[in-house]
């Protein structure tokens, strides 16, 4: 199996436009208009790009034998929006997945399907910006996976 590399998208690939009083629950961020203009735009997405997540990305997808997931609390609903910014960015990512809430539960399934494929996978590195959710998955895959390698990384 490859080495597999996990990116959360919202202040962790990007620093997420937000109306001052939008707090983790809000509806901003089931809404389709928060991933488009004027708060986002195509040609200049960049400017609200994570400059050490976005080396690390491409870094890691031009490694021989890597597989590159973006997995968003973001709902299913926005997977095309989520997407739309990642080919903006021109990154070279293999699959983006938008798996909404409860975000921790429902991103430890799609990690525990990774593990369990027929192959173990040797190394697993997380980005995401909340400590907590980190630090969930990184118990998750000891327990379940405990010859993974996993390394994590706090977006600040
Ligand atoms: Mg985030």
């Amino acid at each position: 199996m490859p080495d597999v590399y996990i990116f959360d998208f919202d202040d962790t690939i990007i620093r997420s436009p937000r109306p001052q009083d939008a707090s983790p629950t809000s509806s901003w961020w089931r809404s389709p208009e928060s991933l488009k203009q004027p708060h986002i735009k195509s040609d200049s997405a960049w400017s609200v790009a994570l400059p050490h997540t976005y080396d690390r990305i491409i870094e890691a997808a031009g490694s021989c034998d890597s597989i590159v997931v973006v997995l968003t609390g973001r709902p299913p609903t926005l997977a095309k929006e989520v997407s739309d910014v990642i080919s903006w960015l021109e990154l070279p990512v293999d699959v983006v997945m938008a798996v909404g809430s409860p975000i921790v539960d429902n991103k430890l399934a799609v990690i525990w399907k990774l593990l369990n494929q027929d192959e173990e996978i040797p190394y697993m590195e997380i980005w995401d910006d909340r400590a907590d959710h980190l630090l969930a998955f990184r118990h998750a895959i000891k327990h379940w996976s405990p010859d993974t390698r996993v390394v994590t990384q706090h977006v600040q």
